[in-house]
């Protein structure tokens, strides 16, 4: 059983402010010390389930946060940028569950903790074929498009909420409640890393309880901009219509272009970013 973890930072115990996912920022060490230590934990349970193989995704900022030689010896880890799909890199139909570990709230979302979608100065708002989404939503309906399910999501309280939303009962484990987008009741660390490795290993374990979400054919995204400059960037794009001042539609019949467009639209806005009108 291969099972692929993509693993971001704004959703481990512990990390409440943007500046302790920035490299070279006070902070950043411990939040990924911590980043490690989750991670293991799943792989851990991952393994008491029957995984033989498990593939481990960076999928934070520049993606080189995890050293492979801190996480488990039986994980193999895809580190770095630039990748073809982002978060989802290297995931394909062989991979039997993924896991969704530290993982945040879409873009828009009060009561979650470092909440945004993809690029947090760019996109104002995606949604998937009209329902708002957030990464949770963009990664699962990618693995549902080649056949894979989701099989456990970790982060706050918020975006167990947003997924269970999504794809219906989902196992996911809160490691902190949400008190706004920069504060959260932390659990003790000790009782979390616990609670993952027996959670994933259960989830794992439960192939019921794996969920596919697979979009339709056609699917379409629409995605509202922060800045309108970024639009006019990103609208450069053939299939890229324009729907208003900051408002982006794509249409695709297979979603795995889809994908690759928002994140193309992504980079183009952040083109335009205004360092001093922002
Ligand atoms: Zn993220």
């Amino acid at each position: 059983m291969l099972v692929y973890i993509s693993v971001d930072l704004e959703g481990i115990n512990g990390v409440v402010h943007s500046s302790q996912t920035q490299p070279g920022e006070p902070g950043y060490e411990r939040a990924v010390t911590l980043m490690h230590e989750e991670t293991n934990a799943v792989i851990e349970g991952a393994l008491s389930a029957g995984a033989t193989e498990i593939l481990v995704n960076d999928s934070h900022w520049d993606m080189r946060n995890l050293r492979q030689e801190l996480l488990n010896p039986k994980a193999v880890l895809i580190s770095g940028w630039q990748k073809p799909f982002s978060m989802m890199s290297g995931l394909d139909s062989q991979v039997a569950a993924t896991c969704f570990v530290g993982y945040h709230s879409r873009a828009g979302t009060a009561r979650g903790v470092l909440s945004h979608t993809y690029r947090a100065q760019v996109f104002f708002e995606v949604r998937l074929n009209g329902q708002p989404v957030g990464e949770t939503g963009l990664n699962a309906a990618l693995a549902g498009w080649m056949g894979v399910p989701v099989a456990l999501v970790t982060g706050d309280d918020a975006v167990c909420a947003e997924a269970s939303e999504l794809m219906g009962p989902v196992a996911c484990l809160p490691v902190k409640k949400a008190v706004s987008r920069y504060a959260a009741v932390c659990s003790p660390h000790k009782e979390v890393l616990s609670r993952l490795r027996a959670g994933a290993e259960q989830a794992l374990a439960e192939p019921d309880g794996w969920r596919l979400f697979r979009p339709p054919s056609p699917s379409t995204l629409s995605i509202t901009m922060i800045d309108p400059a970024m639009a006019d960037a990103a609208e450069l794009l053939p299939m890229v219509l324009r729907r208003g001042d900051r408002e982006l539609e794509i249409t695709h019949q297979d979603y795995a272009v889809l994908f690759r467009l928002m994140l193309a639209v992504g980079a183009l806005g952040a083109s335009r970013r205004d360092p001093y009108f922002s």
